[in-house]
């Protein structure tokens, strides 16, 4: 990442790409794989012959991480760099595309903090990212306060993962409230009714990982793979205080926002007119803006399509200018996800 000067002419866009390991049922059933990946050429290839056809294409990324590569790795080397970001007073944003099954959930949140102990070797992005934020700021000796919220956004509605199970409420208002999506007429978004939680540790934010996480699981086992439909958003808010030369006082305020994208599967359905389908063309509408947003942003376009999704409204002010974005395109090696794994690998190069 170069520096404050150069940083208006450049892209700011990078993608990664990882493939997750064949699962024991893939192996166990003999699924042959169909992908291979040179993390020193930083290359994806994929290579299939089927009946009288063959698959042969190779794709390049900013970083490619195979089957074997640890969650602490790709923290450190794609991550980190990130995280300074922000701890500088910038607002960045980190995206997990791809089908279902392929790993976005396992990159971000993977397993969860041990009771009492240090971080898991299983642990994802977001964890990691919060110990850095919390040890570098404290390392520091720094004056500042932490925010987080985290919402889902399923069916273009957002709802607050965050928001308690009040038992004294009736079963009417214990239906989700929408938070609704308003801007202040200065082009910032704001969402209202969406909690804003202060925490003071680590513990603290994994506490509300947990509790938001284990929301969007329920709502999956309850609204038949809710979640593969759905995007979560996991934002935290640091505002440092800093001294300056002339006594003065100068507050900075970084925002990194952690972002697991509905199943990319989605994106192809749309067309008919049942309620699911409709539901598939809502996310589709997310994730095709997203896709759109991206490209604009690379190519330097005069116009950003950012209103016209939810999801590219909510991160508005985290997408395009001095901002930092990673998508980190997750695909299966497995031959039966052939098509798929193409179409993700597709995205994820145009977006470069
Ligand atoms: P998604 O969120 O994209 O639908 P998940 O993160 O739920 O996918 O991953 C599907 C399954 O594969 C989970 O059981 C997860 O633990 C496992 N998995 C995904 N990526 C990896 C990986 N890199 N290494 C080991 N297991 C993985
Ligand atoms: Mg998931």
């Amino acid at each position: 990442f170069s520096s404050r000067l150069e940083r208006d002419k450049e892209v700011n866009v990078q993608v990664l790409l990882r493939c997750r390991p064949l699962s024991e049922e893939e192996q166990k059933s003999n699924v042959p794989s169909v992908i291979s990946c040179n993390e020193l050429r930083k290359e994806v290839n994929v290579l299939h012959s089927f009946a009288n056809k063959q698959v042969d294409r190779v794709f390049t990324f900013d970083k490619v991480f195979g089957p074997k590569a640890q969650q602490r790795s790709i923290y450190d080397q794609a991550i980190a760099p990130i995280v300074r970001e922000v701890l500088e007073g910038f607002s960045c944003t980190v995206f997990a595309y791809g089908q279902t099954g392929t790993g976005k959930t396992y990159t971000m949140e993977g397993g969860m903090r041990k009771k009492g102990g240090d971080l898991p070797v299983e642990a994802g992005v977001i964890p990691r990212a919060v110990r850095h934020i919390f040890e570098t700021l404290e390392a520091q000796n720094a004056d500042y306060s932490m925010k987080v919220t985290f919402l889902e956004l399923y069916n273009e509605e957002v709802t607050d993962l965050l928001a308690q199970d009040d038992s004294a409420r009736s079963s009417e208002d214990k239906q989700k409230k929408p938070v609704s999506l308003m801007e202040d007429g200065k082009g910032c978004v704001v969402l209202r009714g969406l909690e804003e939680e202060v925490v003071y540790s680590a513990n603290d934010i994994y506490a509300l990982l947990e509790r938001g996480s284990s929301k969007r699981r329920t709502a999956d086992t309850l609204l038949n793979k809710r979640s593969s439909r759905s995007h979560s958003v996991f934002t935290i808010t640091v505002h440092i205080k800093e001294e300056s030369m002339k006594d003065e006082e100068l507050i900075k305020c970084g925002k990194l926002n952690l972002v697991d994208l509905a199943g990319s599967e989605n994106i192809l359905r749309s067309g008919s007119r049942d309620g699911r389908a409709r539901e598939a063309g809502e996310i589709n509408k997310s994730l095709l803006t997203l896709g759109r947003v991206i490209n604009a942003l690379v190519e330097h376009s005069s116009h950003i399509p950012y209103r016209d999704s939810k999801l590219t409204r909510l991160l508005r002010d985290s997408l395009g200018g001095k901002t930092k974005t990673c998508i980190i395109a997750t695909i299966s090696p497995s031959a039966h996800s052939l098509e798929e794994t193409l179409s993700t690998l597709d995205y994820a190069y145009r977006a470069k």
